[in-house]
């Protein structure tokens, strides 16, 4: 059953392979706007995997064959091509799972906008892990990467969309936080933009008891907020910034 494509492989700081996940995209749509967002998959979990969004069947039906060839706990990780939190696929196949499979191990990866919202139907649905991507500390940096969000039907631009959004990844972090999850902050390193930033987000993430954090440098894109060629070295030397307040993946 083995298709390439969709499993991915969590690399440590060093390369090193650490774990494999099953990828299971299920989200068509995105309710932010990230200025750096390829538009086909999202950066924020699974660098450079464009699978197209599965359907809810198709994703049990793979979940079912890695079950038949896995000892042990399977790993599934739900991530993009959008925002899982804002897909109804997501709780669909989440509910089918909890019906059909004792022993899931699965991370949900999530901007964060919704997550006050759900984290206690994601605990109720077995989901364990989280990845939450926080790209800025403040408002201002924010909205120059988020120029607008779509939060319960209404769009927010501006620092109002910013603000919204800061606030649900930060409450949403400490409600998953004292809830039990294993919290990982997702940081897509901008240098020039938002890199100032990287370890005030570490220190604030560590101090409410997040787990561990992962820079993710981002895909070159034609969006002006974009680098085109982000240099490695500055994405290190970020990651060795926050590796004082949070370890690295
Ligand atoms: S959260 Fe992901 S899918 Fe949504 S705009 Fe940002 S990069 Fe794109």
């Amino acid at each position: 059953m083995r298709s390439a494509s969709l499993f991915t492989v969590a690399l440590n700081r060093k390369g090193h392979k650490s774990e494999e996940y099953l990828h299971l995209p299920l989200a068509a749509g995105c309710n932010i706007r990230c200025s750096f967002c390829p538009a086909d998959g999202c950066v924020n979990g699974v660098h450079g995997n464009t699978a197209p969004p599965l359907e809810t069947a198709t994703a049990m039906e793979l979940v079912e064959d890695l079950v038949q060839e896995t000892k042990g706990k399977p790993r599934i990780l739900l991530a993009g091509s959008g925002e899982p939190l804002a897909s109804p696929k997501t709780f669909e196949f989440l509910e089918a799972a909890r019906k059909e499979f004792r022993k899931l191990d699965i991370t949900l990866v999530t901007n964060g906008l919704l997550l006050p919202d759900r984290f206690k139907d994601l605990l109720a649905l077995n989901v364990s892990t989280l990845w939450i991507t926080i790209n800025a500390s403040t408002p201002e940096t924010a909205e120059l990467i988020h120029p607008w969000v779509l939060y319960r039907r209404s769009v927010y631009h501006g620092t109002r969309g910013a603000l919204l959004l800061l606030n649900n990844q930060w409450s949403g972090l400490i409600a998953a936080v004292e809830t039990g999850f294993v919290v990982r902050v997702n940081f897509v390193a901008l240098p020039g933009i938002n890199g100032h930033e990287a370890g005030a987000v570490a220190q604030t993430a560590g101090r409410l008891g997040a787990d561990c954090m992962k820079v993710i440098a981002p895909p070159p894109s034609k969006s002006p907020c974009s680098i085109e060629a982000v240099r490695l070295t500055d994405v290190g030397t970020i990651r060795d910034e926050c590796d004082r307040f949070l370890p690295q993946v």
